[in-house]
């Protein structure tokens, strides 16, 4: 893991796995891990509040207690390690519906940088016009319209379009 490495996609990659290996014997292992699940999933596609952070602290600490084996034990220590060394990428996400590292998808956005040669093929290609602009000059990205599909970056012949 390095700075490209969202944190949230990370604690949540982590609690998908706990909630396959969960055996459910007993409910605060497999209902807790279930709900922290979803928490971290809306948060990482824009849907998180703010009150989902001590949510999260909350079902941790419900579930270390609880729980009758060690996965259940050691279940929320992502989250809260994550927690712990990098809240601010949590509230980064929730509000300011932004993913630094690019790697939460829903989060992304695409930006046309100065780089731009004009060429239109971005603009002719977006599947939903969401890109404008004249030849031979810069392009824009209107991100009201856009749909995160990625063609206009896959699709520069200059390396012009970021994603952040
Ligand atoms: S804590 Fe252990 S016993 Fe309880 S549901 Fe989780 S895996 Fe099963
Ligand atoms: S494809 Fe790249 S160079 Fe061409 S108009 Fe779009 S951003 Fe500019
Ligand atoms: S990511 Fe897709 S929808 Fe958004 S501007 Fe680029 S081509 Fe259009």
């Amino acid at each position: 893991m390095d700075e490209d490495s969202c944190m949230v996609n990370i604690a949540q990659f982590f609690m998908n796995f706990i909630c396959e290996e969960s055996c459910g014997k007993c409910t605060p292992c497999r209902e807790g891990t279930t709900r922290m699940n979803e928490i971290l999933k809306n948060i990482t596609e824009g849907k998180g509040k703010m009150s989902d952070i001590e949510e999260l602290r909350s079902l941790a600490k419900m579930i270390q207690v609880s729980s009758l084996c060690g996965l259940g034990k050691t279940a929320p220590n992502p989250v809260l390690s994550t927690l712990q060394n990098f809240e601010e990428e949590y509230i980064e996400h929730i509000r300011d519906k932004r993913c630094h590292c690019g790697v939460c998808k829903s989060l992304a956005q695409y930006v046309i940088t100065d780089k731009c040669i004009g060429c239109t093929r971005c603009a002719r290609n977006c599947p939903v016009d969401a890109i404008t602009g004249t030849p031979r000059h810069q392009h824009v990205i209107d991100t009201t319209k856009c749909i995160k599909c990625g063609t206009c970056k896959a699709n520069c012949p200059v390396g012009a379009i970021k994603e952040g």
